[in-house]
């Protein structure tokens, strides 16, 4: 198990909850389903936890489950390939080769940190840098700070900025939808209730993943849609009074479309003094600041990139090698594909965790994962039971699994609701998310279907 980045150009990667260390920094979805079903947590100390606290959880499992001491730390992994001939991965890594006869990828959908090329953005003189590369030795407080982006990560740390900084430039280019956060402490008894009361834990967690899931009609129902959109508009009237910001902040595309935002935190952020929002395009970036294309000059001390993250063209993609020696970004050319969101054909016992189609727009991205960890774990025990050295999703397996998950796609609000989004790739395919209910996609991958497979045996000794 390697935890550092893939490619050697790169900065160390690590994980989400550390990387994303920026002020404010939570998650919104609700800590009782946004935790491992096999490792409940009696203890969270809120409904929606912040970053401290789950990294704090993630690690703590890390060690009880006594997966520390297999992590290899400061492995950057340079290159994959498969060699036919003794059914193996071999890894090549800056302190050595591992080989092994499995290889799972789960370096993350949201970790390859996107700076625009935005002309001039060498220029700028202050600090500069991505909310995921946060730079806690650089002093905000009464500073002029430029944000760019008005995505997830941005919402979150602009209202904790916006007190301490002496003006917040905030340049948005596509507004997002936002609905209310029911956020709050657990008081003592509380804690208590889920740490002495057997089955408590589960059923929170069983309430919470039910409501999520319900939730997921709201993208593929525009009446449902509607309703959901309609609580967004009131919850941006509650915030803001000035009907200019309003409409600035107004969307002009179906909600769900773009990733729903959650906060009580940002609208009224934006209401203050010190805050603008700059909704004109950026035109360059200059030493000083931004230039908007009405030839308006932004001054700032700090710029920082709220801008998201490039999923749909993985990094590692150019360095895995498969079975013709072709890498997996040649395989998909600009448009992930794989059987089950997991194995990819021409890639025998290759896995990739949070692969393509497996995203999730409405409830914990944990369950994907767990599921398609189940996924694994029973092919590996169908291999072993079977005396199988490799396996392999047939051509028309993966096809027909990408077909289903296309036309699925064309009902969702992500390809029909009028946005652009990070949800498409460069050929317009939404090979990002799932389009149905995650217990569908955990009920049709929790077995390993041999019938989709070349297998090949293992050679008798
Ligand atoms: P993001 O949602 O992709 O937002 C990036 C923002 O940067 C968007 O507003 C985008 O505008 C803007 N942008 C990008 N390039 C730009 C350019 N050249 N000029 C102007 N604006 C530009 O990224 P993120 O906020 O880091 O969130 C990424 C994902 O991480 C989320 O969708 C979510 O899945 C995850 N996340 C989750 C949580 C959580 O609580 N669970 C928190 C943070 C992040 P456009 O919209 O116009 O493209």
């Amino acid at each position: 198990m390697f935890a550092t980045s893939w490619c050697s150009n790169g900065p160390l990667r690590w994980g989400t909850w550390r990387d994303n260390a920026y002020p404010g920094c939570a998650c919104d979805v609700p800590s009782r389903l946004y935790s491992l079903s096999f490792a409940p947590n009696a203890d969270w100390t809120r409904s929606y936890s912040a970053q401290p606290e789950i990294r704090a959880y993630l690690e703590r499992i890390a060690h009880d489950w006594g997966i520390t001491p297999l992590v290899r730390l400061e492995h950057t992994v340079q290159a994959a390939r498969w060699d036919a001939e003794s059914l193996r991965w071999h890894v090549d890594t800056n302190r050595g080769r591992f080989s092994a006869s499995l290889l799972v990828l789960a370096t993350g959908a949201l970790s390859d940190a996107v700076i625009p090329d935005i002309p001039g953005h060498d220029a700028f003189r202050g600090a500069a840098f991505h909310s995921s590369q946060w730079d806690h030795t650089v002093p905000l407080g009464g500073k002029r700070v430029l944000v760019i982006g008005t995505g997830a990560s941005a919402i979150q740390f602009v209202p904790r900025l916006q007190p301490t900084v002496a003006t917040l430039t905030l340049f948005q280019r596509t507004p997002p939808w936002i609905l209310p956060r029911h956020d709050r402490a657990y008081r003592g008894w509380e804690r208590a209730a889920y740490q002495h009361v057997p089955g408590l834990e589960q059923l929170a967690r069983g309430v919470i993943y039910a409501s999520r899931e319900v939730t997921f009609l709201a993208f593929r129902n525009v009446r449902l849609a509607r309703v959901v959109q309609r609580l967004a508009v009131r919850h941006m009237h509650r915030q803001v009074n000035d009907p200019v910001l309003r409409e600035v902040l107004t969307p002009d595309y179906a909600i769900g479309c773009k990733r729903i935002l959650v906060t009580n935190e940002y609208y009224p952020a934006l209401t203050q003094s010190n805050v603008s929002v700059v909704n004109t395009p950026i035109q360059r970036i200059v030493h000083d600041g931004v230039v908007t294309t009405d030839g308006v000059r932004h001054h700032g001390d700090v710029l920082i990139y709220g801008t998201g993250f490039r999923p749909t063209d993985p990094p590692l993609a150019p360095f895995v090698h498969g079975r013709d020696g072709g890498t997996l970004a040649d395989a998909w050319g600009g448009s992930m594909r794989a059987h089950a969101g997991t194995t990819v054909h021409g890639f025998p016992n290759l896995f990739l965790v949070s692969g393509p189609n497996t995203g999730i727009g409405h409830t914990s991205q944990l369950y994907m994962i767990e599921s398609q960890l189940r996924h694994v774990a029973s092919t590996v025990a169908h291999m072993r039971e079977h005396q199988l050295a490799a396996i392999e999703p047939t051509a028309a397996a993966q096809q027909r699994w990408v077909q289903d998950v296309d036309a699925r796609m064309q009902r969702m609000v992500w390809v029909a609701g009028g946005c652009r989004s990070w949800y498409l790739d460069a050929t317009g395919r939404n090979s990002t998310l799932w389009p149905d209910f995650t217990f569908r996609f955990r009920q049709r991958v929790q077995r390993f279907d041999a019938a989709a497979h070349h297998l090949t045996p293992r050679l008798a000794a």
